[in-house]
């Protein structure tokens, strides 16, 4: 099948083209994001593929199906980006891949939390300098903190585990509590109440209307004193502007982030030669407690060797008229 991969990056191309020798898919790499502006690219490709910074709304689904597209394959987990409503009524397939390296994400948001608390950053850069003063770079122990971890699926149960192993008290919120959770000796409370005891918190749930924004200020004022907040789950599942007010008044002390409200416009990119313009990301990043990735928590080789072999399976399956298991229908 003829397949318009969007948003490619060489690490993308390497692991699919190694999978899909089993699979002899026509691939065609695109670099640019798809939006608007680049969605009459893939005329005449039946496949689209893409990734969580690419938009699939009605108008560029609108474009994609006049031009003879008729699978959306996800090579993530997130579809908070595509128009689902307007994908039935153009007759669209969506596929994507439920899950590809959940060990990744959670490992990542234990690095973020790690790193924040025993200041590695800073260490990084005042032992190059030659400055070994060990002022300001205190931490604490795990050991025994309260754990709340905001939705306990796939990776916010292996986080769980592995604060688990470090000896925390675990507090979990989700719409949908899971049994695995309560055997591991986590604790199932309200969102304000794990708000109220967690020293640390994080975010494992995904983007939908009702989880958006919901650490707001509100929130925030619930929360402990000099709590550690982690999110490698989607951006706008933080008010940014309200972590930012959180952290001035020391009501959060470390912030550990993987993912921004407005990534788009920022990550997957090189920038370092210009300006941003973004204000609110820049001032985040002028906290010392606070430390950002460009989305990368997924990036391991078992996730691309993952992905890679999903997202091929989707489109054959599709291709060959088979029951699509990782097919995403509108509620
Ligand atoms: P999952 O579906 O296995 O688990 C999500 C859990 O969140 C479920 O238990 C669900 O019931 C719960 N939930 C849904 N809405 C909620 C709400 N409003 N409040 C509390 N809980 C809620 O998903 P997963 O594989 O564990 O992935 C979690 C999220 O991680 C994804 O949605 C995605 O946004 C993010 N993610 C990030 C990266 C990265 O590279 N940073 C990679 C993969 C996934």
């Amino acid at each position: 099948m003829k397949v318009a991969i969007f948003n490619t990056k060489n690490y993308d191309r390497q692991f699919l083209e190694a999978v899909n020798v089993n699979h002899s898919h026509e691939l065609f790499f695109l670099e640019s994001l798809l939006s608007q502006n680049t969605a009459s690219l893939a005329a005449g490709f039946p496949a689209v593929c893409m990734f969580v910074n690419d938009q699939a709304d009605a108008t560029i689904l609108d474009t994609l199906a006049s031009n003879g597209t008729r699978l959306i394959a996800l090579r993530c987990a997130g579809f908070n980006n595509v128009d689902l409503a307007r994908a039935v009524e153009l007759g669209m397939t969506i596929v994507r891949v439920p899950t590809y390296s959940p060990y990744a994400v959670a490992e990542h948001a234990v690095a973020l939390l790690l790193t924040l608390n025993r200041k590695i950053h800073r260490s990084y850069n005042r032992t190059r300098e030659g400055n070994f003063s060990l002022e300001g770079m205190m931490g604490f122990d795990l050991y025994g903190r309260t754990v709340g971890v905001v939705g306990t699926g796939k990776i916010g149960l292996i986080f769980a585990q592995i604060m688990k192993g470090f000896g925390c008290q675990l507090l979990g919120y989700d719409l949908y509590p899971h049994p695995n959770f309560v055997e591991l000796g986590g604790k199932y409370v309200e969102l304000p109440e794990l708000l109220n005891s967690a020293d640390i918190i994080s975010l494992h749930c995904p983007l939908t209307p009702e989880s958006h924004h919901l650490i707001d200020q509100r929130a925030i004022s619930q929360m402990k004193p000099g709590v550690f907040l982690i999110n490698t789950s989607r951006g706008a599942l933080i008010d940014t502007k309200a972590a930012i007010q959180g952290l001035k008044s020391k009501k959060i002390g470390a912030l550990g982030l993987d993912v921004y409200e407005q990534e788009a416009d920022l990550f997957f990119k090189d920038l370092s030669e210009q300006i941003i313009q973004d204000d609110v990301f820049e001032r985040l990043l002028t906290f010392p407690n606070v430390i950002i990735t460009g989305h990368q928590a997924f990036l391991t080789q078992e996730a691309l060797q993952h992905i890679a072999e999903t997202t091929l399976s989707n489109i054959t399956d599709f291709e060959q008229g088979c029951f699509l298991k990782n097919e995403v229908k509108a509620q």
